[in-house]
């Protein structure tokens, strides 16, 4: 399988090479060059496979040439193993037509885990075989830093540096990321926003002092949803989910509280492969960039409103790049022209192919911090569910849209209610527990540092502690 570039003008890789780049060279994020796609019958021969061998089944078209089957399936059953729950992502049922899909039962309580604990792994494989370090550069509105440490921490060859928005997370997303002190491990609080963090990250990657793709001394990549490697991760648990609901006879509506448009998008490949999905419906929070793109075209950036569900307070989705490229007839110059118009002036205007193209698959919604309440005591009150701020989002959006009442609405459960305890026992009276696996988080020690918002800050403090590229 060989990916390219959404801009067009970075060269073509493997999955080794895109794996281990993160972002593409020219700015793009790399997108298969073509969807591979199973058959019904081949669909429905994966029912009541386990998780582990589900996912070789899904992956292995987008990791031929890089792995043999059984390295992927060696790496699948050691990630997915780190999971507390044998479906690794079971299935909820709400009421006849809404159901919910766990997707925290991994070592950080968010479903950033399913997919990064096969990344870590993915790194360590890629690594050995050219003996050369990595230096993993992130930002995070919180759940992906916990995912991506507890990933990469005391493993060879990796330094992580985590940017997180001082004061803009929860204390339990925090402390996963901070109590963590293997030696590899570098935590930085910015004074800024998810945004300026995720700005940084971008611009250190084609900084020509710094990354070896523009001649400097590390080997920099992204843990962040623009690898790959994440997104096909993904793709299993929305196959997972709609086989065990009658798939590929009956179709399937999905509906994904969305921050940067990664979690929804694997959904997208998941139907370019074949998967009977309806509808996926895209639940923001107030800040509704993707909503507005979705419903009207207007893609302009606002300022980031914090909210009860802080891994939602985005008003740059980099994802949606690799949207805009499939649904819009994959013309990398005049994406990136258009990508390029949006990073001068933070707004732009979707074309008619894009629209139409993102229209067939996907429906937006926007919720209110009322409304995420009411959803949190409705799945409360009469389904026994305590659900997190971000899956009430989702549920939100899965029980006002108008789909017919035979229909399966799988909404994705994003994080543990844990994770968001305030928020949660303030909207239902009751207060989420931690599981027992998480042990004495509060009482452990916590390490990190603080930076002012400048690039300038956070290169210079990754320049001193990286290992150089061999
Ligand atoms: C990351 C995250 C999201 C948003 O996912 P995207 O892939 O960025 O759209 C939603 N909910 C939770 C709990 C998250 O951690």
């Amino acid at each position: 399988m060989k990916y390219i570039s959404t801009r067009g003008s970075a060269a073509a890789l493997d999955f080794e090479g895109v794996t281990l780049a993160g972002l593409a060279s020219d700015g793009g994020l790399y997108i298969p060059e073509s969807w591979p796609r199973f058959s019904d019958n081949e669909i429905a021969e994966m029912a009541g496979l386990p998780y582990a061998e589900l996912a070789v089944r899904i992956m292995a078209p987008f990791t031929a040439g890089s792995l043999t089957e059984e390295e992927l399936r060696g790496l699948c059953h050691a990630a997915y193993g780190s999971f507390a729950h044998d479906a690794v992502t079971p299935l909820v049922q709400f009421d006849q037509q809404h159901w919910l899909l766990e997707l925290f039962h991994g070592p950080t309580l968010a479903f950033k885990d399913v997919a990064l604990q096969l990344l870590g792994r993915l790194f360590e494989n890629f690594l050995s075989r050219s003996d050369d370090h990595l230096t993993i550069v992130g930002a995070t509105s919180g759940d992906t830093g916990s995912a991506a440490i507890d990933a990469v921490a005391g493993r060879e060859r990796i330094d992580i540096f985590m940017l997180h928005p001082e004061g803009r997370v929860s204390e339990v997303q925090r402390r996963q990321m901070t109590t963590v002190l293997a030696p590899n491990v570098h935590n930085i609080a910015i004074d800024g926003s998810f945004d300026d963090a995720q700005a940084m990250v971008k611009r250190m990657f084609t900084d020509p002092s710094m990354a070896t793709s523009h001649g400097g001394r590390f080997r920099i990549t992204a843990v962040n949803s623009i690898n790959w490697a994440r997104l096909m991760a993904q793709v299993v648990y929305y196959f997972a989910a709609a086989l065990q609901l009658g798939a590929p006879q009956r179709k399937i509506a999905f509906s994904v509280p969305t921050g940067n448009f990664g979690d929804v998008f694997a959904g997208y490949v998941a139907a370019q492969m074949g998967l009977p999905i309806e509808r996926l419906i895209v639940a923001t929070n107030v800040n509704d960039i993707l909503h507005r793109a979705l419903s009207s075209g207007d893609y302009s950036a606002g300022t980031v409103t914090p909210t009860a569900a802080p891994s939602m307070d985005i008003q740059v989705s980099s994802n949606f790049e690799r949207l805009l490229f499939d649904a819009g007839g994959r013309d990398g110059a005049a994406l990136a022209e258009q990508m390029r118009g949006f990073e001068a002036s933070k707004a732009m205007q979707l074309t008619n192919a894009q629209r139409e193209g993102a229209s067939a698959l996907f429906t937006s919604a926007r919720v209110t911090p009322e409304e995420m309440v009411k959803a949190m005591r409705w799945a409360s009150d009469h389904c026994g569910e305590i659900i997190d701020p971000h899956t009430a989002i989702g549920l939100y959006a899965a029980c006002s849209m108008e789909i017919d009442a035979a229909m399966p609405i799988v909404t994705l459960a994003t994080a543990h209610p844990a994770k968001f305890p305030d928020a949660v026992s303030e909207a239902t009276g009751q207060h989420p527990e931690l599981p027992a696996r998480l042990g004495n988080l509060f009482e452990r020690e916590e390490r990190f540092d603080s930076l002012p918002g400048t690039y300038e800050a956070v290169r210079d403090y990754v320049a001193q502690r990286a290992t150089e590229s061999a």
